[in-house]
């Protein structure tokens, strides 16, 4: 057998304790699967202020207490929590990098009320970036691979290939990137620059300079030593299309050979309706008695009526273009002429929470909505809804698609990035869900139409979410995936 390997897994969410997406079902889910199958693995992420020290027991790393790092002319100080992620068979070590002044706020990356970016986000990923360096060096715990993930962290291997490169400590260190969402590529002004403490040869096309301004994003795709994102057709969207590239398709283009795309897992220890801790009624493929029971108390929940033969479409999802609000928009009346019922979960632009809004008022018996992001409620959603809606523009890999086929809620999603790669159309063999290709809300409304004509036919219903539950998508040969690609670059 080949020698253990040790990972440094580096985000800035991870579940249960900061989430604002799939990141953090990833960034907690697959390095607890990396150290099942054997290899030391440690996360490190930001100490953010909404982290409860008691609900997670953090304590202070003695040997970690004052670390000074440099952003630009200025050095600030960080110390270092840590706990444990253990929901899985593994515990896996989670270091969080502290600094009140940097991430002792109410939002992560926006602030909640104003939905505006912290103005000095630069400043706070660049003490990130260093800080890990920083950090593991002190720790004197070499890992082989640094694993980052998202814009958040795209500066370390730059910084890898550059300032720390003469350093022993760091030798032979070798980088993974994942793309979790290239439409957020944290671009700052050319003058931000300057604090990263990068060479100033690095501000070029060939570097982290995007258009005269520093991209974080860029930065990963171009220093890092293999690159992956989180579904094999997203993987290909992007290399391949303006529409899907956000302007990086030329990088991505140039660094081709280096581009993986492996799907996410899912964690079944938190999204099983069979355990689920946040049900009363469970239920699984054998027994789904448990599922209707689910339906009536998430309609009691929303004061809407039950009838076991209106079908409930649920949505869990951030308010945002890349959702495919716009499509529902123009075609929630039409849908709605319909007997069926919707219930909507999420939160984020002000321009879709009013439209729901105006959607509940003018269909008060059919139509349910709760702003916010509510963890247990998401649970609840997918256990007692018939249909789940995806009509994403893009989808990197999605995962509430991916759950609801284990909760026999059939999804409706768009044909792009994982939704196409995990969803296979009713009208094949052995279908999961429908789907839809082109970005037109017509398109929307024929695959949501057909699915509640399908609805009535309760035996071929029955046999789609059956087909859907019996679906594994555990992390196992994922992880895998990535162990392999880890130990390529060691070759
Ligand atoms: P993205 O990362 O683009 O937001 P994903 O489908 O990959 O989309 O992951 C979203 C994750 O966040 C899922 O676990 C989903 O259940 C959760 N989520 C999104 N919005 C909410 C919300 N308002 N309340 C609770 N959970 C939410």
């Amino acid at each position: 057998m080949s020698k253990p390997l040790n990972i440094l897994f580096v985000t800035s969410e991870a579940e249960p304790f900061a989430k604002t997406g799939g990141l953090a079902d990833v960034s907690s889910a697959l390095p607890q699967m990396i150290k099942e199958l054997g290899h030391e693995i440690r996360i490190m992420m930001p100490r953010y202020g909404t982290i409860s020290e008691r609900k997670f027991k953090l304590h202070d790393v003695i040997r970690l207490r004052e670390i000074p790092i440099t952003i630009g002319a200025e050095t600030r100080v960080a110390h270092v929590n840590s706990s444990f992620i253990s929901n899985l068979k593994a515990k896996v070590q989670v270091y969080f990098l502290a600094n009140k002044d940097m991430f002792d706020r109410p939002g992560m990356y926006v602030h909640p009320t104003t939905k505006k970016d912290y103005e000095d986000n630069d400043t706070r990923f660049i003490f990130f970036c260093r800080g890990v360096l920083d950090t593991l060096k002190l720790l004197g715990w070499k890992p082989d691979i640094i694993h980052c993930n998202d814009w958040q962290t795209g500066l370390i291997p730059a910084y890898l290939k550059t300032t720390y490169k003469n350093d022993p400590f760091f030798k032979n260190i070798k980088t993974a990137f994942t793309i979790h969402n290239l439409a957020f590529q944290g671009v700052f002004p050319a003058a931000s620059f300057d604090k990263t403490g990068l060479p100033g040869s690095e501000f070029t096309m060939e570097g982290v300079e995007f258009y005269d301004k520093l991209n974080f994003m860029k930065a990963g795709l171009m220093y890092s030593d293999v690159i992956t994102t989180v579904s094999e057709k997203y993987a290909q969207e992007i290399s391949t299309t303006v529409e899907f590239g956000c302007g990086l398709e030329g990088v991505l283009q140039q660094r081709k050979s280096a581009l993986h795309g492996i799907i996410n897992g899912v964690d079944y220890s938190i999204w099983n309706p069979e355990t689920d801790e946040h049900l009363e009624n469970r239920y699984d493929i054998k027994s789904l008695e448990g599922k209707a029971a689910n339906k009536r108390e998430l309609l009691d929940k929303f004061k809407l009526e039950y009838n076991e033969h209106v079908p409930v479409i649920g949505m869990i999802s951030r308010l945002a273009d890349q959702k495919g609000f716009d499509l529902i928009k123009e075609i929630a009346d039409d849908a709605l002429k319909m007997d069926i019922q919707m219930i909507f979960l999420g939160s984020g632009e002000k321009k879709y929470h009013e439209f729901l809004e105006s959607l509940r008022k003018k269909y008060p018996n059919k139509v349910g909505i709760e702003f916010g992001f509510h963890d247990e409620l998401a649970h609840l959603i997918e256990a007692g809804t018939d249909m789940f809606l995806m009509p994403s523009q893009y989808e990197p890999c999605g995962l509430n698609q991916i759950y609801s086929l284990k909760y026999g809620t059939v999804p409706i999603v768009r044909a792009t990035g994982g939704l196409d790669d995990t969803i296979q159309d009713v009208e094949g063999a052995n279908g999961t869900g429908f789907k839809f290709k082109k970005y037109e809300s017509k398109e929307l409304l024929k695959a949501i139409q057909r699915a509640v004509k399908a609805f009535g036919d309760q035996k071929a219903w029955l046999k789609i979410m059956k087909t859907g539950m019996s679906k594994d998508f555990s992390w196992e040969s994922s992880a895998k995936k990535y162990i392999s690609l880890y130990r390529n670059l060691l070759k």
